[in-house]
C-alpha cells in the first residue's frame, strides 16, 4: 500500500515481513479465546493484558473492529528440529523484543488512535505485576495479544499474503498494529 510504504519499510528494517490491510478483512472469532483459557502459556489470569483481565471477548472484538487499518508483521525463527523448545523460546523472545521496539515506532506515526497486539500476552516485565496483585508497571508499553482479541491469525496471514506456517523446523509469530490514519 503506497501511502504506508515508508512505515512498512521502517517496520521491515527491524527484521520482519509486514503488510497493511483494511480491518474489515480481519476475521475475529471468540473461539480463539478458548486457546487462552486452556492456559498452555501459563498467563491466563496471571497477566493484566491477558484474559480474563483484559476484558470480555465481544467488547474487545468490537474495539478492534472499530479501527480502519492493520499493519501486520511476521517473524520466522529457525529451529534445530521440531522438539527444539529452547529455539522456540528464543524465537518468541526475539519476536516480543521486536514488538516492544515497534511500539515506539508506531506511536511516532501520529495516527488518531492505535491498538498494538502482539503474540502470547504482554512481555514487557519479566514477571507481570498481576501475579503480586499490583497495578501494571508500564501501562504505556503494555500489550495484549491477537489471540486475546479473538483474531483468526491463520486467516490474517492469508489476507496479508503471508504464510501462517513457514516450513519444517521453523516457528512463526505475528503481531499487528490496528490504527486509524
Ligand atoms: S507492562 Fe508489565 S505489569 Fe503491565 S501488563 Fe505488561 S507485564 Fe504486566
Amino acid at each position: 500500500m503506497e501511502e504506508y510504504a515508508q512505515l512498512l519499510k521502517q517496520t521491515e528494517a527491524e527484521g520482519c515481513r509486514a503488510a497493511v490491510i483494511d480491518v474489515n478483512q480481519v476475521r475475529f472469532d471468540p473461539v480463539f479465546r478458548d486457546a487462552c483459557a486452556a492456559n498452555a502459556c501459563g498467563n491466563y489470569g496471571r497477566c493484566w493484558m491477558c484474559p480474563p483481565d483484559i476484558g470480555e471477548i465481544h467488547e474487545l472484538i468490537a474495539q478492534a473492529s472499530s479501527f480502519e487499518k492493520a499493519l501486520v508483521y511476521q517473524t520466522i525463527g529457525e529451529l534445530e528440529d521440531s522438539y527444539d523448545f529452547e529455539g522456540m523460546m528464543d524465537a518468541a523472545k526475539a519476536h516480543n523484543e521486536l514488538s516492544i521496539r515497534l511500539s515506539t515506532l508506531f506511536k511516532e506515526q501520529g495516527f488518531s488512535k492505535i491498538l498494538h497486539l502482539g503474540s502470547g500476552g504482554c512481555h514487557v516485565c519479566e514477571v507481570c505485576a498481576k501475579r503480586t496483585n499490583e497495578p501494571c508497571r508500564r501501562p504505556d508499553l503494555a500489550m495484549s495479544s491477537l489471540e486475546a482479541y479473538g483474531v483468526d491469525v491463520s486467516a490474517l496471514a492469508r489476507a496479508c499474503g503471508m504464510k501462517y506456517i513457514n516450513g519444517e523446523n521453523t516457528v512463526t509469530y505475528f503481531g499487528a498494529l490496528f490504527f486509524c490514519p
